[in-house]
């Protein structure tokens, strides 16, 4: 077998065996296979695709290219996972987390750092002062052990073969291919060791797949590769056309997340709904509740009761960070800036472009163009209306917490602001309206 072979059937529309994927995968993480072998298989399977076995195959190659942990050996089990496609304003995790750990269901959470419009739970956690994401395994699932949940960074040498795969894909525009993004978050799910596995797959503006379709197509494929690996998966498919709850930008989500686990009734209700639907749907796949309303209503008890905050608390503790709930939140960095911004006119909001507006928190120094860029914590966006609000001329539309080097700037970033936001006064209008449903 030969890399030259593999490249010339895949080109020609043929199907790779299961050994053919093997040997790909370990040349490329053995450096037997060069970057352009590889980036020319990437393009291959780009414009032919592969079959659910090749997928299946693929997903489990990479899996299997690093460390997998192993978390069978917890005391509370089934230990789970929950992973989002990614977003804008999509802090989620930061509230499911502990509502589950808080009924003791294990959650060893690895997560990653944002890139370009989307923000990523690391760089969030990092705003919390002191916090360390940069855990060992040994040292999380300890800590999983000792108080039930551990949020930390992905594991270096968790399937080493999708970081170069991906690396790559993102040079030679083969993002965008259902097998390789499936069996991208598959392998590194898979590799991390949950037994239950809980997906959030966004669509929308503010995310990886525009369409409800498109979404819908990943889920059915990410919950075949979970189950069909032995993990039973589930997804819940949400809308992300504009930002989740209020705060877009680091310190700010984390502000958000934390006032939502402290006092439920006054957060932002879509944000409030979300987190509850997909914390009730983890507690089903968990085993802590028989059904969806019943894991609502203990979720509800979590939240009012405060279980879910003081776990949070404990885990931000426990991991470097201030000592309790009120330290936290005081805590957390302030931009020296914050610019208040009007509606222009009378009318109610019907859009509010998550992608422009995670573009913008990026260029106000809360995300990365590039792998390598500093980001501000304290930066962002926070939004006073949402989608279906009515507002009139001079109503609070947003505040922009901004750095001190780019003070000149403020009027660009408002008026970049203005451009994410359709006012309409036509009471016909149609209003994006978020959506979530459990396939
Ligand atoms: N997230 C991943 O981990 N991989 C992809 O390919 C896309 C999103």
């Amino acid at each position: 077998m030969t890399i030259g072979e593999i490249l010339a059937r895949k080109r020609d529309g043929g199907e790779l065996s299961a050994e053919e994927i093997a040997f790909f995968v370990r040349g490329i993480v053995d450096g037997s296979i060069a970057d352009y072998q590889a980036a020319a298989w990437l393009m291959a399977i780009f414009i032919r695709g592969m079959s659910r076995r090749e997928t299946r195959d693929l997903t489990l190659a990479m899996r299997d290219s690093g460390e997998r942990i192993d978390l069978s050996d917890l005391d509370a089990r089934p230990a789970l996972d929950k992973h989002s496609t990614g977003g804008v304003g999509d802090k989620t995790t930061l509230v499911v987390v502990p509502i589950l750990a808080a009924v003791g269901v294990p959650m060893l959470k690895m997560s990653g750092r944002g890139l370009g419009f989307s923000g990523g739970t690391v760089d969030k956690l990092e705003s919390i002062p002191g916090f360390r994401t940069e855990l060992s395994v040994a040292e999380a699932k300890d800590q999983v052990r000792r108080i039930g949940a551990a949020l930390i960074g992905q594991s270096a040498n968790l399937a080493p073969a999708d970081k170069m795969l991906y690396g790559l894909r993102d040079v030679t525009a083969t993002i965008e291919s259902l097998p390789l993004i499936g069996s991208s978050i598959m392998s590194k799910k898979l590799a991390a060791g949950a037994e239950r596995i809980v997906l959030d797959v966004k669509a929308g503006r503010g995310a990886f797949m525009r369409t409800r379709q498109e979404a819908e197509a990943l889920a059915a494929l990410l919950i075949e590769l979970g189950t069909g690996a032995g993990v039973p998966t589930s997804a819940v498919l949400s809308s992300m056309d504009e930002p989740l709850g209020r705060a877009v930008g680091n310190a700010l989500e984390v502000a958000e997340a934390l006032c939502l686990l402290r006092w439920p009734d006054t957060a932002e209700p879509v944000f409030a709904a979300f987190c509850r639907d997909v914390a009730a749907h983890a507690l089903v796949s968990a085993n802590r509740a028989p059904d969806r309303h019943t894991g609502g209503g203990l979720v509800d008890e979590l939240l009012r009761g405060g279980a879910a905050n003081r776990k949070f608390a404990e885990i931000v503790a426990a991991q470097g960070g201030p000592a309790a709930g009120d330290g936290i939140l005081a805590a957390l960095p302030r931009a020296p800036i914050e610019r208040a911004v009007s509606a222009p006119a009378d009318g109610t909001i019907v859009a509010l472009d998550a992608r422009k507006i995670g573009e913008l928190a990026m260029r106000m120094g809360a995300g990365r163009a590039k792998k390598s860029d500093a980001i501000d914590p304290a930066v962002g966006i926070l939004l006073h209306a949402k989608n279906g609000g009515a507002v009139r001329a001079g109503d609070p539309l947003a505040t922009l917490h901004i750095r001190q080097s780019d003070a000149a700037r403020a009027p660009a970033f408002e008026a970049d602001l203005l451009a994410a936001c359709t006012i309409s006064d036509d009471p016909k209008a149609e209003v994006e309206r978020f959506w979530s449903v459990v396939p």
